[in-house]
């Protein structure tokens, strides 16, 4: 299907650029060739372009270049840092903002990365919108992800027919910051989740439980819950190929606690799953799936 825009009596088809093409990035961007839209990208990594040239996408050899050949831009970087360097850096996205240039930053970062980078665009005539993403790779794949978007609602509206291959839900919560804080919290539960769960079963385990019993009984309670069905199956079989990494996981708990002091909400479960996922990171285990916080808790004696 070929996506069109209409102007003025001309007929354009729609083109996206994407910058950051990790598992999250790579998923994504695909949707977005696979539905029909002219797609341009760019990667630190270039060994990461080959997938989506051999579907058609347009190569740029830098982030200025993907910014200055589309109208709208999404990137999605690992981390506060990445999504600065990138905007700010040398041939960097502002060196290619002009006015009305629309540029989306779906990377996982803190509201005030977001608002620097939202404020830097907007000084130079162009428009933002933050647009961080709940789901995994699978939903990635599947462009069933929830979109937690905020800023500019013209481009919001703009960027919509490329926001729907990538999501099943779509919120516009308002003012660039919105978005971040709403997908710290919601990372922050999951993060918390994650660790007790797999205290849960290294406790189990310890005591003489059969990993298999321990995910039934909470599979067959209130606790039940697609996470744990799916990570725990995986965790019990060994499995800990990487979907959401562990380092990132760290990074939003860490940030999650910074919104914390800002606001001065005491998160005592929030801080010490952060330790656990620091510690699972400094055992080796970052570029592993978050599930592997297990193999740092369940530690042989
Ligand atoms: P990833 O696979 O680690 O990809 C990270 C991307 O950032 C890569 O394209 C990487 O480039 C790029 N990058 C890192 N540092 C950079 C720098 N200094 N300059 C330029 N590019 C840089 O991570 P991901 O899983 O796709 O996650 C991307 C974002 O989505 C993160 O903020 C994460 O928290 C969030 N998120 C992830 C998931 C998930 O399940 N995976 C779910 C929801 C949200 P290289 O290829 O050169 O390293």
């Amino acid at each position: 299907m070929i996506h069109t825009i209409y102007k003025e009596g001309e007929c354009h088809m729609q083109k996206f650029g994407f910058i950051g093409l990790g598992i999250m990035g790579s998923a994504i961007a695909k949707n977005l060739v696979n539905a029909g839209f002219e797609v341009t990208v760019w990667n630190r990594s270039p060994e990461k372009n080959k997938g989506l040239a051999d579907l058609g996408a347009k190569m740029a050899e830098t982030p200025q270049a993907v910014i200055e050949s589309c109208p709208v831009t999404f990137t999605m970087l690992a981390d506060p840092a990445a999504a600065r360097e990138v905007c700010f850096g040398k041939y960097g996205v502002l060196d290619g903002i002009s006015p009305g240039k629309g540029y989306v930053d779906m990377s996982t970062v803190d509201p005030e990365t977001s608002q620097m980078i939202g404020g830097a665009v907007t000084a130079m005539g162009g428009r933002f919108l933050e647009a961080p993403v709940s789901g995994s790779r699978k939903p990635a794949e599947e462009g069933t992800l929830v979109i937690l978007a905020a800023g500019d609602r013209t481009l919001f509206d703009e960027a919509m027919p490329g926001l729907e291959r990538m999501g099943k839900k779509i919120l516009y919560l308002g003012e660039t910051g919105n978005g971040a804080k709403m997908k710290l919290v919601v990372n922050m539960v999951m993060g918390g989740m994650m660790a007790i769960f797999c205290e849960g079963l290294a406790l189990g385990g310890k005591v003489g439980l059969d990993t298999a019993d321990i995910l039934d009984v909470i599979d067959s309670g209130a606790m039940a819950n697609p996470m744990f069905k799916l990570k725990g199956g995986l965790i019990r079989e060994g499995n800990f190929a990487t979907a959401f990494p562990l380092k990132h996981m760290q990074k939003d708990l860490r940030l999650a606690v910074g919104l914390g002091d800002q606001a001065s909400q005491p998160l005592f479960s929030a801080a010490a799953a952060n330790e656990a996922f620091k510690n699972a990171k400094g055992l080796g285990f970052g570029d592993e799936d978050f599930s592997a916080i297990f193999k740092a808790i369940a530690k042989p004696d």
